[in-house]
């Protein structure tokens, strides 16, 4: 652990994030990316918007996936182009509506016709024409954890396949919005590439049944969800971009001329962020328990969607090993971050890394029980 002494000194429970690995993956990101013209990456801000990282994204050229007005407001802070702002969710206010337009983002990513609606009055009372893209549950199995599984008709996201048809008609018939796009986001944490297949043909059935009835968008958007390897976060700390994009560039058939939209957010920066924590105390009974100072106020995770994180002891010096249940010191039952995991042997005062905690972690962390949020570190 080269870093080591540097960490001894740090305030735990702490994040740290390794620049020089985001940078890494940004270069790859727009390298992979620019093998195709039409292609274009906006960061999902929901994975991790601390200003820092955000100003280092936005340096890279890379659009931004904002899900509130408060995210879009930040994107434009840390130097995103309004051009390059999508705005998705389900239940955008009026007044977060009405910020995103008079900023002039570049589209409205829409998930029902009374938001369609609503976005069309604010629109004409401000005198703008609102660009939207109608976002499609196109009913694909992302294979992944229920909580993160989106494009499924059960979910609350989107336009069913069966109604796309009467809503795209009437959207076109407000005078204040232009539908210039279709959206689409099936899941997170998606580590099969024959999933994103699965969605580019998808989207090739919706396109050529709307092309038969004359509609032909100048944009479509695949959304994010390409996965990471969490059980090993130093073998494999880019995220496969390059299969991905390559995947959607031979199975989707823009249309011509048609622009292509991506919007990962935990592929980008996961592996970059670590939470570092001190063992509090080493209770033992019928098992050992590891008690952190880090608990699900910093790091929600394992808590909510049963993820799991790789753990490692970075300061103990023995040879054996030992099962842990490792945990934080909330007063709650799923405040546990791992059962049974296998760390060398565990004492008061040791510093313990849970890897790949960059996306999904800093951006989710509470003062819950009134704890002080996590400290901040970055390697330059
Ligand atoms: N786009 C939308 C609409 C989302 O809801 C999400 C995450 O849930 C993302 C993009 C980013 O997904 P991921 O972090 O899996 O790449």
């Amino acid at each position: 652990m080269k870093y080591i002494d540097r960490f001894k000194a740090f305030r735990t429970p702490c994040y740290y994030y390794d620049i020089e690995l985001l940078e890494k993956t940004l270069n790859t990101i727009v390298k992979s990316a620019s093998k195709y013209p039409n292609f274009h990456v906006h960061y999902a801000v929901k994975a991790n918007a601390n200003p820092r990282i955000l100003g280092l994204i936005s340096s890279y050229g890379l659009g931004a996936d904002c899900v509130s007005g408060n995210e879009v407001l930040r994107a434009l802070q840390c130097g995103f182009p309004a051009s390059g702002i999508v705005y998705a969710g389900v239940g955008k206010s009026d007044r977060e509506i009405e910020a995103a337009l008079r900023n002039d983002i570049f589209c409205f990513n829409c998930e029902s016709l009374p938001e369609i609606e609503v976005i069309n009055e604010i629109a004409g009372n401000l005198g703008k024409k609102a660009k939207i893209a109608i976002r499609v549950n196109p009913n694909v199995d992302a294979h992944t954890h229920a909580y993160i599984t989106t494009g499924l008709e059960e979910n609350k996201f989107g336009i069913y396949l069966t109604d796309l048809d009467r809503v795209i008609d009437q959207a076109m018939t407000f005078p204040n919005i232009e539908v210039i796009g279709l959206h689409f986001h099936i899941g997170s944490q998606i580590t099969d590439l024959n999933v994103f297949k699965a969605l580019a043909e998808r989207v090739n059935e919706i396109q050529d049944s709307l092309e038969a009835r004359g509609i032909v968008l100048p944009n479509v958007n695949l959304g994010g969800g390409l996965g990471i390897d969490y059980n090993s976060p130093y073998s494999e700390p880019v995220a496969n971009f390059e299969g991905y994009f390559d995947t959607i560039a031979k199975y989707l058939r823009p249309r011509p001329g048609q622009q292509v939209h991506f919007e990962p957010g935990r592929s980008v920066v996961a592996h970059c962020g670590d939470l570092i924590a001190r063992v509090l105390y080493v209770k033992e009974g019928k098992k050992k328990f590891a008690i952190l100072d880090a608990g699900m106020s910093d790091l929600i995770r394992p808590a909510l969607y049963q993820a799991y994180h790789n753990i490692e002891n970075i300061t103990s010096e023995s040879n054996e090993t030992e099962l842990y249940d490792v945990v934080g010191p909330i007063c709650e039952s799923s405040d546990c971050f791992g059962k049974d995991v296998e760390l060398k042997k565990t004492k008061r005062g040791d510093m313990v890394i849970l890897h790949s905690a960059g996306a999904y972690g800093e951006v989710m962390a509470s003062e819950y029980n009134l704890r002080d949020l996590p400290s901040i570190y970055y390697s330059k």
